[in-house]
């Protein structure tokens, strides 16, 4: 531990006589210190901002955001990018509440992340007496997060961190809340006693092997499968066994197929990459082995059209949680491990013996990817203007190939589901997106933590819808002069930007902003780089410039208003009215 003696103003300097003190803030600062969190992601406030002067001058790196639900997208997202918990702190009740949001994301996505909010006196808060920002926080964050704990003697901070870490990174990641009272930050003891009390954590997330039997079970029907297909999903993706994954995809010869957050793990252009014959694949293959992806809505459950005839599937499935399997179809051979673990199990038994896939099966998928490719190229060739979606995204597909250390963020409704298919990525975690919710808000918070994380460039390609939710933290990435370049996809409103009001009147249709936006005015209003671009050339162009700059600026890229569809590619999502008056666009 460092010094002994406390920074805040109550407490004196250890003297001969008296013994060295430390408190509450401090230990909260070495508990996290000591088990390697170097960022924290926060909004200040009562009761906080003296922890927070105080971390930053202890040498942790505080990103101070407008608002909590960006920081704590900033931390879970970070905690996806490092297997380390994401951190954000936030002041009591509605700074807690908005901070949630992101805590209950985060545990649906299997992001570790620690959310530390203040919170007001416990005697109050329970006789329900009306303190400043009165509210039970405990009791609210528990059913939204994997674990949730409250600390009410200094003494206990130690342990507190150490299991909220703990819960948070082990077997299957999730968010976790530690409650903090603001009575705990002054609460003053021994400083020896202090250090003492605190555990650095051994061991976070231990390897989980699969059992002996579960792989000979799967290696079994893996050998039977006559078009067998790998699914990627972000847990490999989070896993960091990205050579042990490779391993197995290469070694079985098997197409594979990633997820959204999974793309790059092996690069979008590997030849085993099913990803541009993803309609067929799913459809035709007769095992399917899922790797830290669950079949859920983004996999159609499993089941419907997209699976074909009913019965023709045979799912193994890899994942670290136990109750994932058949949670929604039967998997007829579950592996239940780390996901480095499992796969080089399957490695290693394949070695014992493999035929690699039919060539009837991968030529197929060869056959329908060249062929899909083939169609998309002209598209994405368009130089028209106003753009089209597919001339801008063709045009950052391009940037991002010269570049793939660059991470991509990347939320919306056709801006999300055309720039996942277009834009190749090479590496692995380098593409972050709207997640197992779909939900729109993570923009700035993911492209801020991307940034921090990584040092590396950051492209965010955001909807002019998505781009609202966190818009403002545009300051907050020029405050820190971060290596990020916003595109936002300005079609004039959500899905498309041609909604009119059905009775005439003035007010706009709730589906339409402002047309003709410049929300590249917002960067230059804190002096990043503004450009409004209209042709992809422009795009290419402005998007290059900015991300070998590494300076923070917005592109307002403008997109035909009538480009888009209602809902992207989930509007069957959507409830449409059969007797809805008015135009029907
Ligand atoms: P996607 O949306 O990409 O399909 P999901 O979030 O649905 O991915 O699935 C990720 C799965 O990965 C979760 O079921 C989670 O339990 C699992 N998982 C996360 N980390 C690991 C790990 N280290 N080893 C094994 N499974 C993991
Ligand atoms: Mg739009």
């Amino acid at each position: 531990m460092s010094a002994v003696t406390v920074l805040n103003n109550q407490a004196t300097a250890a003297t001969d006589a008296e013994p060295a003190l430390t408190d509450g803030f401090q230990l909260v600062i070495d508990a996290l210190k000591l088990n390697g969190i170097e960022n924290l992601y926060v909004v200040p406030g009562i009761p906080i901002s003296d922890l927070l002067r105080m971390a930053q001058g202890e040498g942790l790196r505080v990103i101070s955001f407008r608002h909590e639900q960006n920081a704590g997208n900033a931390a879970a997202i970070a905690g996806f990018l490092t297997k380390k918990p994401g951190v954000c702190m936030t002041v009591s009740a509605p700074g807690f509440l908005n901070g949630l949001t992101a805590l209950a994301n985060a545990t649906t996505n299997c992001f570790p992340m620690i959310l530390i909010s203040g919170s007001s006196e416990r005697e109050i808060v329970d006789l329900q007496q009306g303190d400043y920002e009165e509210m039970d926080q405990l009791a609210i964050a528990k059913p939204l997060c994997k674990a949730a704990f409250r600390v009410l003697h200094a003494q206990d901070i130690g342990i507190a961190v150490a299991r909220a870490i703990r819960a948070a990174v082990s077997g299957r990641p999730g968010g976790v809340y530690l409650d903090l009272p603001a009575k705990l930050f002054s609460q003053v003891m021994d400083a020896a006693e202090g250090a003492r009390s605190l555990v650095k954590v051994v061991d976070a997330a231990p390897a989980q092997l699969p059992s002996p039997d579960s792989v000979a079970r799967a290696l079994e029907v893996l050998k039977g499968a006559k078009r067998p297909l790998i699914i990627l999903g972000k847990g490999a993706a989070y896993a960091q066994a990205d050579e042990a994954v490779r391993e197995l995809v290469e070694k079985s010869g098997i197409p594979f197929l990633p997820m959204s957050m999974a793309k790059g793990l092996l690069p979008d252009t590997h030849p085993q990459s099913a990803g541009a014959a993803r309609s067929m694949v799913l459809k035709d293959a007769d095992v399917v082995v899922l790797v830290g992806a669950r079949l859920n809505w983004l996999l159609s459950h499993g089941k419907g059209k997209t699976w074909g005839e009913p019965g023709s599937k045979t799912f193994i499935q890899i994942d670290i949680e136990p109750r994932e399997m058949d949670s929604n179809v039967a998997i007829v051979a579950p592996l239940v491990g780390d996901i480095g673990s499992c796969v080089s199990a399957l490695t290693a038994g394949m070695a014992k013996g493999w035929t690699p896939p039919p060539a009837e099966w991968t030529g197929a998928v060869s056959a329908r990817k060249e062929a899909n490719i083939a169609k998309m190229a002209p598209k994405l060739m368009s130089n028209a203007s106003p753009m089209n979606f597919h001339g801008a995204l063709g045009a950052l597909r391009r940037v991002v190939q010269e570049r793939p250390e660059a991470l991509l963020v990347n939320e919306g409704a056709n801006t999300l589901d055309l720039a996942r298919g277009i834009i190749d990525m090479h590496q692995p975690r380098k593409r972050l997106d709207v997640g197992t919710w779909g939900v729109m808000g993570i923009g700035m918070g993911f492209a801020v933590a991307a940034a921090v994380e990584s040092g590396k460039p950051v492209l965010a390609v955001e909807g002019d819808s998505a781009f609202g939710f966190s818009g403002m933290e545009v300051e907050t990435i020029c405050r820190y002069n971060l290596p990020v370049c916003i595109v936002v996809f300005n079609n004039n409103g959500i899905y498309k930007g041609t909604d009119v009001n059905p009775t005439g009147g003035s007010d706009p249709s709730p589906m339409v902003f402002v047309p003709d936006s410049r929300y590249d005015k917002m960067m230059e209003a804190f002096g990043g780089a503004g450009v409004n671009v209209t042709t992809p050339d422009e795009l290419y162009r402005a998007v290059s410039a900015a991300m070998d700059s590494g300076r923070p600026t917005l592109i307002n890229a403008v997109i035909d208003p009538n480009a888009g569809s209602e809902s992207g590619n989930i509007g069957s999502l959507n409830p449409t009215s059969a007797v809805r008056k008015g135009p029907k666009t």
